[in-house]
């Protein structure tokens, strides 16, 4: 593994999360399936109560939108197994997140319950956030240096946080000074990058962003910052021009700081 110098004027780390910090795998198989596989018994158990309430007001006011826009819906067949009305209003919002999630929605209603869904999940113990071994030490060592590192992720900061403060390695939420989602702009988009930059009140180049998909890489080096391609098992294959153009790491270890930060 060979070393990579960091910039000398680098003063922070922006960090990706899925295949960065976390196996896609993650993701892709453990927290998209959760919500399918326990949507039903979830709602059942939290029906009656305020959260799940707004959260189905959500769902449904997005789902006459869907049809106000002529977009296409879960179609209800009759259902036999349903005996009384509470059972089949459950059905019809599992149909219609089930529906959302196929199509590969990102509305606010259905992040919203995911969310939820979530941190019931994980505060329960029954998911933990998985996150790379290399990560965490190397994280501290930077802190300890003075610099400063945040979360860049198109997943939710509640989402984020949830992540890491249940991860395999324990609370590791005191690793970050702070997390962005996308209610800053796309993680494609260079002006997203700008715009967390002055949020955080520093130039472009003093930020080092590391991340796996090379079209956020060129947006953040479109922006000004540096930026190092992050290769984990399971990631997307890189192209040789790629491969050339970008600095690439499979290790956070690999990141070497100069001797002036
Ligand atoms: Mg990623």
């Amino acid at each position: 593994m060979a070393a990579v110098a960091v910039a000398e004027n680098t003063r922070v780390f922006l960090l990706d999360i899925e295949g960065t910090t976390t196996p896609i795998t993650f993701v892709k198989d453990i927290l998209f399936p959760f919500i399918r596989e326990n949507l039903e018994e979830y709602l059942s158990a939290h029906w009656e109560e305020d959260e799940c309430k707004q959260d189905v007001h959500l769902l449904k006011k997005q789902a006459e939108e869907d049809v106000r826009q002529n977009k296409a819906g879960p179609v209800h067949a009759v259902d036999q197994t349903v005996h009384t009305d509470e059972e089949k209003a459950i059905r019809e919002v599992v149909d219609s997140v089930v529906w959302q999630m196929d199509a590969d929605r990102k509305s606010t209603a259905l992040k919203q319950l995911q969310g939820h869904m979530w941190r019931a999940a994980y505060t329960a113990g029954k998911i933990k956030g998985e996150v790379y071994q290399d990560v965490a030490p190397a994280v501290r060592r930077w802190r300890h240096r003075g610099l400063k590192v945040f979360i860049y992720s198109s997943g939710s900061v509640e989402a984020q946080k949830l992540l890491f403060r249940y991860s395999v390695q324990g609370n590791l939420l005191d690793l970050f000074d702070g997390h962005f989602d996308t209610n800053i702009g796309a993680k494609v988009d260079s002006k997203s990058y700008e715009n967390i930059a002055e949020r955080i009140g520093c130039q472009p180049e003093e930020i080092m962003f590391l991340t796996d998909i090379t079209r956020e890489a060129k947006a953040a080096e479109d922006a000004g910052l540096n930026v190092a391609v992050v290769v984990r098992p399971g990631n997307m294959e890189l192209t040789e021009e790629e491969r050339k153009h970008y600095t690439i790491v499979t290790s956070f270890n690999q990141l070497e700081l100069s001797g002036n930060i």
